[in-house]
């Protein structure tokens, strides 16, 4: 055993969100276990167990100034998990991982964009779907077992997960797509990957997809002849390398004496704000952040009137965006939760009202998050404006987030307060994935990169399903015996 009883008291664990809100305790879990598991038996999602803190980290990473992302990558993993990994495995898995890295691009005095989308699938989710990729094939490897990750995709998150798995040792990954709803680039993406990656096209729509997937998850039968596992965006195993992207571009700010700027973060499922907040909790000497999202604006509102009311998503051009029931809001509560507790410990939460700590959440999370929803109308005219300024293409989302932080900048009562000059906005998808509405937008040609081209001229191989459980099942069968 490599572990030592020192590093099992140090490396972090994990326990359910549900738990947490809830005031009950129970045994946190391993990195690991919460990895292969994704989601908690109670429903909950997986949170950090304790407070970790990693400022002393993050100063050194200041006074190195060639450290590179993959390297800082390596010593958070490591510090965050030394229990799991040493510091060989910790670097073996980040070199995998990242073969890619954050990169800054200067739009005006206003607006920098921290690019995202210099992965294989050209979004953001390659940092979070590499690192489990990665994470789980070194894991499997050692215990010499075989699993299937089951994923439903209405896009973006399908592509991510097929290029990041692609060759995977003992990782079979299964795609349900819905018919005719991705847009035929992403669906080249999806299907054309061959070797272990399979795609189901099925005749139906988003949501019968993850149905399917969901009653083949609460079917143990199916769960143990397979070994289904998920790589859905609310596993932990994506949600934490996200994070070390926000300590990379503060480091890097830091290191050129930038600080009057703030994060901004285009925003749908609130996977990538929390990985944000999870970094500010280590440590990262962050005040603020800007929660962007489109028109369904579930968290803005919250942020504005304390009261919370999840809806149907509806469609708007940053389409990934489109949720109206962020499940990650879980995490965000959790998170300022803690917070109060921490800094105010004789305000006992656990038998406070329901309302007081309702409220003491919302208190906690106002002063840390300002919210701005933006229309597809203004999409499209920020789009045009950062063409027209500085010859770049912004991506609808990105485009989300540089019209949310510019009115973030020019408010009274957050960018004019806080003495905020700039704002770094995560670019969360490379332009030419959305070349359709930019063209439509901007009136010019969107090139695709090479790694975006080549899949224009792959075969489509998938398979046929009707969405009903018999017809998925049967695929299964066929497919993976
Ligand atoms: C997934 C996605 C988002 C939203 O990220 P969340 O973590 O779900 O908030 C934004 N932009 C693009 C391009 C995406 O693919």
């Amino acid at each position: 055993m490599r572990e030592n009883v020192s590093n099992i008291k140090n490396s972090t664990r994990f326990i359910s969100t549900k738990t947490i809100l809830k005031g009950i305790q129970t045994a946190p879990i391993s990195f690991i276990d919460a990895v292969f598991q994704g989601l908690a038996p109670d429903g909950g999602l997986y949170y950090p167990h304790r407070y970790i803190d990693l400022s002393e980290h993050i100063k050194r990473f200041v006074s190195d100034v060639n450290m590179s992302f993959v390297e800082m990558a390596s010593h958070i993993t490591r510090a965050l998990f030394p229990a799991e990994f040493s510091e060989e495995q910790a670097a073996t898995i980040c070199e995998k991982a990242f073969q890619f890295s954050p990169a800054f691009h200067y739009i005006d005095e206003e607006i920098s964009l921290l690019e995202l989308f210099h992965g294989q699938s050209c979004a953001f989710k390659d940092f979070g779907a590499s690192y489990l990729a990665a994470v789980m094939e070194e894991r499997l490897e050692e215990q010499d077992t075989r699993i299937t990750i089951l994923t439903a995709t209405s896009g973006d998150t399908g592509s991510a997960v097929a290029q990041a798995f692609h060759n995977k040792k003992n990782i079979e990954v299964v795609l349900l797509y819905p018919s005719n709803k991705v847009s035929p680039l992403q669906e080249k993406q999806l299907t054309g990957m061959g070797d272990n990656i399979y795609a189901l096209e099925v005749e139906g729509t988003f949501d019968d997809c993850q149905r399917l997937v969901k009653e083949a998850f609460q079917n143990e039968v199916l769960c143990k002849k397979y070994g289904l596992s998920s790589a859905n965006s609310i596993n932990i195993g994506r949600l934490i390398p996200q994070s070390f992207y926000y300590i990379y571009a503060w480091v890097k700010l830091q290191q050129h004496n930038e600080n009057d700027w703030v994060f901004c973060v285009p925003s749908g499922n609130y996977g990538n704000l929390t990985a944000g907040l999870l970094a500010r909790s280590w440590g990262l000497p962050i005040k603020h952040f800007i929660a962007a999202s489109n028109e369904n604006d579930s968290v803005p509102k919250y942020l504005r009137t304390g009261i919370y009311t999840p809806h149907d998503s509806f469609a708007t051009l940053a389409n990934a965006m489109d949720v109206g029931n962020p499940s990650n809001f879980e995490r965000l509560e959790t998170l300022f939760l803690l917070e109060s507790q921490k800094q105010n410990t004789k305000n006992d939460t656990g038998t406070a009202s329901y309302k007081t700590y309702k409220n003491t959440i919302h208190t906690y999370m106002k002063q840390c998050l300002y919210g701005e929803s933006v229309s597809d109308v203004d999409i499209r005219e920020e789009m045009k404006r950062v063409y027209h300024m500085s010859h770049s293409f912004v991506c609808p989302h990105t485009a989300v987030g540089v019209c949310a932080g510019r009115r973030a900048l020019n408010s009274a009562d957050f960018g004019k307060k806080h003495n905020y000059k700039k704002t770094v906005v995560l670019s969360t998808a490379h332009p030419a994935k959305f070349f359709e509405i930019i063209e439509d937008a901007c009136g010019e040609k969107v090139k695709l990169p090479e790694r975006l081209e080549h899949f224009l001229h792959k075969e489509k191989t998938s398979t046929k399903i009707y969405p009903t459980r018999e017809s998925f099942q049967e695929s299964l069968q066929d497919l993976l015996g």
